[in-house]
């Protein structure tokens, strides 16, 4: 239902003329920061642990609830491409978390056909929709700069490009607000993130203006708690993978 709300809003929003080039931003553009050494973090005591290496027993596939389908090897999941997006079958608020992913040595293509994935702080349907912190090759691939890895994707762009080489571990250290809303369902707080991308800020308190919307201007519907998702992006390049996934929850 929300997919076909959603492809409606799309559909309507391209009748009235907008496009997806009106919500890119291209300058100022995002200054390159080299980061220090990559260490993977492991869970701290208190975590939930959502993906260890081992199984995906902790997602499932989203437009069918089915056990996620992504490839499990070597300690690391990676994409298994046209299987769809994945979200945890836990839901939640507000949370730290902490996630790693590595775009493939001898990735090809360029722009948001390389390496994309996301991280949907907040899932609110079976396809792309809720709050999409982008994951993409930035080394040395230019796009919008609000579309680029580190943004909130359409929304804002991110305060550095930390970007690290494909092939190499990168990390995201996320600290999420969940939005609230009354019992109308008017908005009461806004959701607002943080990100550390390689131990860099890319998002200081962002204070988001709604879900992400590829088309046209986001505004807040509401909402309680919710699963997060991954993205199965379906760009012609190369898989990416992830490991080391937890989060602790903030009341
Ligand atoms: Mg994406």
């Amino acid at each position: 239902m929300k997919t076909l709300a959603l492809a409606a809003a799309a559909l309507l929003a391209m009748q009235n003329g907008a496009k997806p080039e009106d919500t890119e931003v291209w300058t100022p553009e995002v200054p390159v920061v080299t980061p220090g050494p990559h260490a993977p973090v492991p869970p701290p005591s208190d975590a939930i642990v959502l993906f260890d290496g081992r199984d995906l027993s902790q997602w499932a596939t989203v437009k069918d609830g089915s056990p996620a389908r992504w490839t499990v090897a070597d300690g690391v999941v990676t994409v298994a491409k046209g299987t769809g997006n994945i979200q945890t079958r836990r839901s939640f608020g507000s949370y730290q978390l902490h996630l790693e992913w590595r775009i493939p040595a001898g990735i090809t293509g360029e722009g948001q056909a390389r390496g994309n994935s996301g991280l949907f702080l907040a899932s609110l349907g079976k396809g792309d929709e809720g709050y999409e912190l982008q994951i993409l090759d930035s080394y040395r691939n230019r796009t919008y700069a609000n579309g680029q890895v580190g943004s909130i994707y359409k929304q804002f762009s991110p305060l550095a490009n930390p970007s690290r080489k494909p092939g190499e571990w990168q990390s995201y250290d996320i600290l999420w607000t969940a939005p609230t809303f009354d019992a109308s369902g008017t908005l009461t707080r806004p959701a607002a993130v943080t990100v550390l991308m390689n131990g860099v800020v890319v998002q200081d308190h962002t204070v988001l203006k709604g879900p992400t919307l590829y088309i046209g201007q986001p505004k807040y519907t509401p909402h309680g708690r919710a699963p997060i998702k991954l993205q199965d992006h379906g760009d012609p390049s190369a898989p990416i993978s992830f490991r080391n996934i937890w989060l602790r929850e903030l009341s």
